[in-house]
């Protein structure tokens, strides 16, 4: 089965520790208010990433697609995070 981000973003709304940014440069671009300086990370409501547009399940995106952090550059779709954040919205996983 091919998971298809676009109708997903589980992964973006899983944690509001996560993403984190990783190194000097990481997340260059990304509009303050959306940063949570702080803890150096994307903000966030709830465990919800404030750059996720949409409705997990139905049709989401992020808005700094461009620019974000490298954490989520390499979170593989099928992986098993993934896999796991899917199943903890009843996302179909398998
Ligand atoms: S949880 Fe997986 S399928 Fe869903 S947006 Fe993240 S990487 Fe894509
Ligand atoms: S920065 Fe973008 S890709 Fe990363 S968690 Fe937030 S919405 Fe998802």
């Amino acid at each position: 089965m091919s998971l298809d981000c676009v109708s997903c973003g589980a992964c973006c709304a899983y944690s509001e520790s996560w993403p984190v940014f990783i190194g000097d440069g990481d997340g260059e671009g990304i509009p303050d208010e959306l940063i949570d300086l702080e803890h150096e990370r994307m903000q966030s409501h709830g465990n919800r990433c404030t750059a996720l547009v949409g409705q997990i399940g139905i049709r989401a995106y992020c808005c700094v697609y461009a620019c974000r952090p490298l954490v989520c550059r390499e979170f593989q779709a099928g992986s098993d995070d993934c896999i796991m954040v899917r199943r903890f919205f009843d996302l179909p996983a398998a």
